[in-house]
């Protein structure tokens, strides 16, 4: 089979590899869809821990080939989506119910073989059914909704709530269906590129922001703001200094901020305690997607989150090495991986 392989940091290519062959745990997926994530590229570049050799890709879904034969509640045939993230079981975290802070935690697509290639092992446990009918390329985005329901868990939203949004990627637009879904009816986003606003707008965001025309801040939280004295939540989802510093000073007093943003390791941002302590300010991280897979599954098979208008092009396995390479182009919001693609 066809496998895009990451043979050390800056080495990627397609490869022609032995089709893996599914052990007595494990579902052998033939993929449909695997979604390029920020993290593909940061794996490229080496900025974050790896093994390779390894095949990238944690957003993938597809077609069962083969079932292991000590599994029991799937059949050849049923479509899938793959939980990556894998955690041990048996560690303080794990007995905690904290499995996203596993001490052991290990990840398809980073640690072992993910889906960038025509096949994929999934063992059993990380995998969830989707409905036969559901458009093949829609089960990719259980994996960042999964990641952007914790954080949406985590926030408390309230009907009728305000809700802020810092940065317009794939993660700030599913955030902002979510927030509206939770029944917030202030949903602002800032974000630079114009396209990613309108999109917002089309998909529940109240209002948007640009955040390189306007002073932040002083538009959504001013007096003649369009939510002054703050929003009751603000997620962070761009992972720069910026927006990270701007999170704290734009939400109300006894609000909440969650960063769902990757920053880089070792990066500062300046806050004053004393703002945090007098206005009773809330600020949790938010990472991965404990529990929230099955969540996101269904989300998505039940058409309340708007999918197609996230999807920016589809590629082949042949291109795959090359759009994970390269930075992402201006406007693109996701590229979908497609090995059917003729
Ligand atoms: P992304 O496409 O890079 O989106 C982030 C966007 O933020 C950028 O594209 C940029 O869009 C915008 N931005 C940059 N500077 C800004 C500023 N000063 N003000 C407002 N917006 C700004 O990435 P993504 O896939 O949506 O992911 C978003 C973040 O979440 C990343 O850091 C990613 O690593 C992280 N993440 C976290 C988890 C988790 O479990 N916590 C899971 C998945 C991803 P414009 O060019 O339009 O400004
Ligand atoms: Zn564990």
């Amino acid at each position: 089979m066809r496998a895009v392989r990451l043979e050390a940091v800056g080495s990627i290519g397609l490869q022609d590899v032995g089709k893996p062959i599914a052990g007595p745990d494990d579902l052998l997926v033939r993929i449909e869809a695997c979604g390029v994530c920020g993290t593909d590229r940061h794996l490229f570049h080496g900025e974050f821990p790896c093994r390779p050799p390894v095949t990238p890709g944690h957003e993938f879904s597809g077609i069962v080939e083969a079932v292991g034969a000590d599994v029991s509640g799937f059949c050849v045939g049923d479509r899938v989506t793959g939980d990556p993230n894998i955690a041990c079981g048996r560690c303080v975290h794990c007995h905690a119910g904290r499995v996203n802070l596993c001490s052991n935690l290990s990840a398809i697509g980073i640690h072992r073989d993910g889906g960038f290639a025509d096949y994929v092992v999934l063992p059993h446990k990380q995998a969830f059914i989707l409905p036969a009918g559901l458009n093949p390329l829609h089960g990719a985005f259980c994996e960042p909704l999964g990641c952007c329901l914790h954080g949406v868990d985590l926030a408390g939203i309230r009907p009728g709530g305000s809700v802020a949004v810092l940065g317009g990627g794939v993660i700030g637009l599913l955030t902002v269906q979510l927030a509206r879904l939770a029944g917030a009816t202030t949903i602002i986003l800032s974000t630079r590129q114009a396209s990613r606003r309108a999109l917002a707008e089309e998909l529940g965001a109240t209002s948007t922001v640009d955040p390189t025309a306007a002073d932040v801040i002083y538009a959504i939280s001013g007096p003649s703001g369009l939510a002054p004295g703050g929003v009751d939540v603000v997620f962070e989802c761009a992972g720069v200094k910026e927006t990270v510093e701007q999170s704290m000073r734009l939400a109300r007093a006894g609000g909440t901020v969650v960063i769902v943003g990757v920053t880089p390791q070792g990066m500062k941002a300046e806050f004053e305690p004393f703002d945090l302590l007098f206005r009773e300010l809330k600020v949790v991280g938010s990472f991965l997607n404990p529990f929230t897979h099955r969540r996101a599954a269904d989300l998505i098979a039940s058409g309340a989150i708007e999918i197609d208008r996230l999807i920016s092009r589809q590629v082949p396995l042949e291109e795959a090495a090359d759009v994970i390479a390269n930075p992402p182009a201006p406007g693109e919001v996701k590229v979908l991986v497609v090995p059917g693609l003729a």
